[in-house]
């Protein structure tokens, strides 16, 4: 496996013989991202018997301003039904971590990384991008950007919303689509909020604020290191927003209806910056407004371009998608993180029944009857948010 050194910034490349799956007595499984989906679909396949080869474009330690909501219920907009929910109980257990109801994206992340690097029959490869996944009657093919290609019996992609694998699985519906409004969000120490202001409806609420045309849900996260004390806590929020679309589009975040990728906080104008804290001061009670001023101060916001997609097919013979290369749904719905966990559990579910590699087309298909139908559903409801959101929003507030 390769590591950037620190001292040198050079980057070891990989031996290519680590693209090969280890050992794993019901055969062999390339998992193309390793994200929160493919950390849990590469954990669940081992657990049944696959050795796995689990291929990430980015390095080791990847960080997110980003915070989930873990419990698996909806937020307070979305009408989405999540059906027949089956217990998962050691991923759960491994994601849900401590009980608060909401963690950021780098505490659940760390933890499902902890448990693929101790599990024997999973290996991570880091800094490798998966340029094109292939098939034949006999096995599946990852290639890498370097030329390496690595085989295995089945290969699932969960290579999120710009997923490469959908490619051959959807090639005549292969992108998600920008729904026309953005998430601006941010983390801010809870040191930096005024001491009277700091959690009005007790540490574990989620608050679901609308003001201005915009909504926003503000959240309390555990500490960088876990700490629950008063004052080492941290405030995330996340504001929902449909007049910057201009703004995506000119730093090219959105190309042709497709979302490209997010606005990190050095590409946010300053005036940006100062039209944010303006309608900060204009819209958002404390602990909010202080949270989003002290994040503009740093610039420490992300934009977040929100994309969806709503799947025809999860399935293409040794090929199968997982988590959002699978199913966009808008982050509003809060529901993503759940899904992709549910696809993780029902795609080994549904292949730890293979006794040999050419019953793997028929498991395949049976995992896509699982999960097809509800997360269809899922995007849909979240869809019918998007819409009458970015509508209501056309006209410009600042
Ligand atoms: C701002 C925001 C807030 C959210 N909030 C919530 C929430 O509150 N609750 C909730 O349930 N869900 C939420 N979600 C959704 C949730 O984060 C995702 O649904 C969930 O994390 C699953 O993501 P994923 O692993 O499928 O995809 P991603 O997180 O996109 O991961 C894909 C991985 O694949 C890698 N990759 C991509 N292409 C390649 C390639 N060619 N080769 C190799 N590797 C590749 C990427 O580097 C990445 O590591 C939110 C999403 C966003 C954007």
């Amino acid at each position: 496996m390769h590591q950037q050194d620190t001292a040198t910034g050079r980057v070891e490349h990989p031996d290519p013989s680590t693209l090969l799956a280890p050992a794993g007595e019901r055969g062999s499984a390339i998992v193309v991202g390793g994200s929160l989906s493919g950390l849990m679909t590469a954990l669940s396949l081992a657990r049944v018997g696959y050795g796995v080869t689990v291929i990430e474009r980015t390095g080791p330690s990847p960080r997110s301003g980003a915070a989930l909501r873990v419990d698996g219920e909806p937020h307070e907009t979305i009408s989405y039904s999540p059906g027949a929910r089956r217990a998962a109980p050691s991923l759960r257990r491994i994601t849900g971590g401590t009980s608060q109801r909401v963690q950021s994206w780098t505490a659940v992340h760390d933890r499902l990384r902890a448990a693929v690097g101790a599990e024997p029959r999973a290996r991570m490869v880091h800094s490798t991008a998966v340029t094109e996944a292939g098939q034949d009657d006999t096995g599946a093919w990852a290639v890498t950007a370097r030329g390496e290609t690595a085989h295995a019996d089945v290969l699932i992609g969960a290579d999120g919303h710009r997923s490469v694998v959908r490619r051959s699985v959807a090639p005549r519906h292969p992108d998600a689509a920008f729904a026309s409004y953005l998430l601006w969000i941010g983390i801010a120490p809870e040191s930096a909020i005024p001491a009277g202001h700091r959690w009005p409806r007790g540490y574990d609420q989620l608050s679901y604020l609308s003001s201005g045309g915009y909504i926003m849900l503000g959240y309390p996260l555990d500490g960088p290191d876990g700490s629950r004390d008063p004052g080492a806590r941290q405030v995330g929020w996340a504001w929902c927003d449909a007049t910057h679309n201009a703004l995506l589009l000119r730093q090219r975040c959105v190309v042709d209806g497709i979302v490209r990728h997010s606005l990190f906080p050095q590409d946010i104008p300053d005036e940006t910056y100062r039209e944010l804290a303006a309608e900060a001061e204009a819209n958002w009670p404390q602990p909010w407004r202080e949270a989003i001023l002290d994040c503009v101060r740093r610039r420490a916001v992300t934009a977040t371009p929100i994309a969806e997609y709503v799947p025809d097919r999860l399935v293409n013979g040794r090929l199968a998608l997982v988590g959002d290369a699978g199913h966009v749904p808008t982050p509003m719905t809060g529901l993503g993180f759940e899904a992709a966990l549910q696809d993780a559990e029902a795609i080994a579910e549904s292949l730890s029944v293979v006794r040999h590699g050419r019953e793997i087309p028929g498991a395949l298909r049976d995992y896509e009857r699982r999960r097809l139908a509800t997360v269809r559903e899922l995007v849909r409801s979240g869809q019918e948010f998007s819409r009458s959101f970015a509508a209501r929003a056309n006209e410009p507030a600042f």
